[in-house]
């Protein structure tokens, strides 16, 4: 599943640096995740680093983009291969 912000964020800075895909980002009032490249950081951490370090819990998962863990390591597979770098097998 992709995740998604909410209006609760308070820009504080730390989610955007933590991301594996580079998926977040700031938006018009807040920061943003772009569901084609929020992987829940399969491939890359066992939890979805935002969500770890949030200090308001404000990304929920994003209800329009619910995916299996095997659509969610695909994304993975095509994100690495895009940026040239090697993807490691599935867990
Ligand atoms: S769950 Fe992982 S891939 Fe998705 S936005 Fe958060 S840090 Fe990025
Ligand atoms: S960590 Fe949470 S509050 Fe801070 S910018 Fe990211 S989504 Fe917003």
């Amino acid at each position: 599943m992709a995740l998604t912000i909410t209006d609760e964020c308070i820009n504080c800075d730390v989610c955007e640096p933590e991301c594996p895909n580079d998926a977040i980002s700031m938006g018009e009032a807040f920061y943003q995740i772009a569901p084609e490249r929020c992987t829940e950081c399969v491939g890359h951490f066992d939890e979805p680093q935002c969500v770890q370090i949030c200090p308001v819990a404000c990304i929920p998962v994003h209800p329009d983009f619910v995916e299996s863990k095997e659509s969610l390591w695909a994304k993975y597979r095509r994100l690495q291969a895009e940026a040239g770098k090697p993807a490691v097998d599935q867990a």
